[in-house]
Parts: structure tokens; C-alpha cells; sequence
């Protein structure tokens, strides 16, 4: 009597133990699987990144962007469009919890054209992975979902103040295209730098975006150009500068012009280009500290926004359009940020 009482716990202990390590196995197989990419497979690969190019470890993706909605809506409509978008889509499968927020941000890399990086999760502007949902595609894109300085922004109530000019050293370069699957991107070659507090940044490459990411007191513009530099430490700063319709712009055509025909090939231009082409005449600027404004939206961007657009042509920027109709995230909280601008 006595040995079937212990026969049957011992066998409730065993189908305990067994019970409780499969639940084990379940769990770390599960947090394998959300547990990302090993981080040095990003690092390592310099992927002609997007701006972020700079920094994002993001790979270029091969996957063609959503031909639907070729209007270019404000970001803001957007953003509803791909949340709707995404509701009404089954998921197939259970998306991941959110990343834990703990990850640190990683040191932005810098990086024109290197091979892509196999695996990066995909990302898009509109539907399942859109901007809503970047924060759930790979813990290392916490910051997209959890940062509290990210971009773009609605500039508003700048403190008008007396900035120091930024001070351009660009000169004519060699570059190379890309089409990364998420904008158009020239990384630059040569030596071109912009200094402003103090520190002095290299032109590593710049893309555009349709609409334009920033709004400057709600107003929204037909494109952005970002001219991604980094400085010796690896930090980052952007300038952006709107682009609305007008006269054709000479370094906007060189660059459609050696647009390479495949997706996520970076191709050497035949001819140079002046950088310096993509200012607008008048150097008065906002600025704020921001963040990438594609995943991983890494932070501690230090962005400087031309307060005068530039001009492209209808043509140009129709041109664009039929690759990218809508490749702008929607603005982001500004939170307690402070906004300087110049007088
Ligand atoms: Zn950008």
C-alpha cells in the first residue's frame, strides 16, 4: 500500500518534471526566436544604409515598395491609412511581444555600400510593417517604438536665437546610387565636411524622402533631401532640406540620371557631383536632437533643418514618385525638446 502511494507520487513527480521542462524548452525556444539577430551580424556589415544608412544596419531590402496609393498624402494620413491597412489584414502569425526596451542604442555605423546583410527584418512604410509596427519587427528596433527623441518632428515654436553659421566645406565628388528598397541614396566620395558646435562632420551620404518627413508649423512638403554626417566618434547629423515644386535642381537630375535599373545595386555614376548644389542659398536653419528616422531610429541625431526649400521640377519629382510614392515616417511626439532657430 504503503510502495503504490510512493509508486504514484514518484510518477506525479516525474510527469511534474517533465511537464515543467518542456514548458522550459518552449519558452527559450520562443525567446530565441524574438531574440533577434545576433547583434554582430548587423554591426559588422556596412549596408549601404538608407540614412540610417549611416547608421542603420539596415540592409537595403530587395522587396519592391507597395504600388499601391500613389498619392502622397501627409504623413499623418498615412500613418491612419497603415494602421487601418494592417487591422483589416489577418496576421498570420502571433507578432512577437515588444522588444524589450532595454537595448542600448547602438553606436551608429557608418557605411556606404558594402554588401547587404542577410536576414535584416523587413520593414515598409505602409500596411502590416509599417511605421506602427517597426518597434515589433526586431528588438533592435526597440527605440522606434520606445525612444522619447525621435524624428521626424512638427517644427513649431523655434527660440529664435542668433545660431552660429554652419560653416560647408563640400566640393565636387564622385558618388555612387543605390536604390536600397526604402528611398534613393548617393553615397558620397571624396571629402566634403560641414562643422557647427564645434565639431566637425563628414558627408557620408544622402537620400530622399516623399513627402517630406519634417513639417515646419504643420506644413508639409512635396520631398526632403537628408545629407547624413558623421563625425570622427561616429555621431550623427542630418540636414534636411524641404523640397517643393519649381525650377529643376541640377544634383537631383545627376542623380536620376545614374539610377541603377536593379533594387539594391550600388552603382559607381559616371560623372561627379557638387554637393554643395543640394543648399539652399540662405543658411538659416532649426534645429533639435532627433533620431534616425528609419529602424532601428537609433537617437542622439543631431538634425539641422534649412529653414529656405529648395526647388525640383515637376518632372523630377514625378520621377521619384513612380519609385517611391510615399516614403516619409509619420511625425513623431516633440515631448519637452528644445527647438532652436536662427533669426
Ligand atoms: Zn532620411
Amino acid at each position: 500500500m504503503m510502495w503504490k502511494f510512493f509508486q504514484s507520487r514518484a510518477v506525479l513527480c516525474m510527469v511534474g518534471f517533465i511537464l515543467a521542462w518542456a514548458a522550459n524548452t518552449a519558452s527559450a525556444a520562443e525567446e530565441k526566436k524574438t531574440a533577434a539577430p545576433p547583434a554582430e551580424e548587423k554591426k559588422a556589415a556596412t549596408p549601404p544604409a538608407d540614412e540610417k544608412k549611416a547608421s542603420k544596419s539596415a540592409t537595403p531590402e530587395k522587396t519592391p515598395p507597395a504600388p499601391e496609393k500613389k498619392t502622397a498624402g501627409p504623413a499623418i494620413n498615412e500613418r491612419a491609412a497603415a494602421e487601418a491597412a494592417a487591422a483589416a489584414r489577418p496576421r498570420p502569425k502571433p507578432a512577437p511581444r515588444a522588444a524589450p526596451p532595454k537595448l542600448a542604442d547602438k553606436p551608429a555605423e557608418t557605411a556606404p555600400a558594402v554588401a547587404p546583410v542577410a536576414h535584416a527584418p523587413h520593414w515598409s512604410y505602409e500596411g502590416e510593417n509599417g511605421p506602427h509596427a517597426w518597434a515589433r519587427l526586431s528588438p533592435e528596433f526597440a527605440k522606434c517604438g520606445a525612444g522619447e527623441r525621435q524624428s521626424p518632428i512638427d517644427i513649431r515654436e523655434g527660440m529664435k536665437l542668433d545660431l552660429e553659421p554652419i560653416t560647408f566645406d563640400y566640393r565636387v565628388s564622385s558618388f555612387k546610387v543605390i536604390d536600397n528598397g526604402h528611398t534613393i541614396q548617393a553615397n558620397v566620395g571624396g571629402w566634403n565636411a560641414m562643422r557647427v558646435m564645434g565639431r566637425r562632420f563628414r558627408l557620408v551620404q544622402f537620400h530622399f524622402h516623399k513627402p517630406s518627413e519634417e513639417l515646419i508649423e504643420g506644413r508639409q512638403f512635396e520631398m526632403v533631401v537628408h545629407l547624413v554626417h558623421k563625425d570622427s566618434e561616429g555621431r550623427l547629423a542630418v540636414i534636411a532640406v524641404l523640397i517643393e515644386g519649381g525650377v529643376a535642381q541640377p544634383a537631383i537630375q545627376t542623380v536620376l540620371n545614374n539610377l541603377p535599373l536593379e533594387k539594391g545595386e550600388e552603382i559607381a555614376a559616371t560623372t561627379q557631383l557638387d554637393p554643395a548644389q543640394m543648399l539652399p542659398e540662405s543658411k538659416k536653419y532649426f534645429t533639435y536632437m532627433g533620431s534616425l528616422t528609419t529602424p532601428p531610429c537609433s537617437e542622439d541625431v543631431l538634425w539641422i533643418v534649412m529653414k529656405q526649400p529648395l526647388q525640383a521640377s515637376a518632372n523630377q519629382l514625378g520621377l521619384f514618385e513612380r519609385l517611391y510614392p510615399m516614403n516619409a515616417r509619420p511625425v513623431q511626439a516633440t515631448r519637452e525638446r528644445v527647438i532652436k532657430e536662427s533669426n
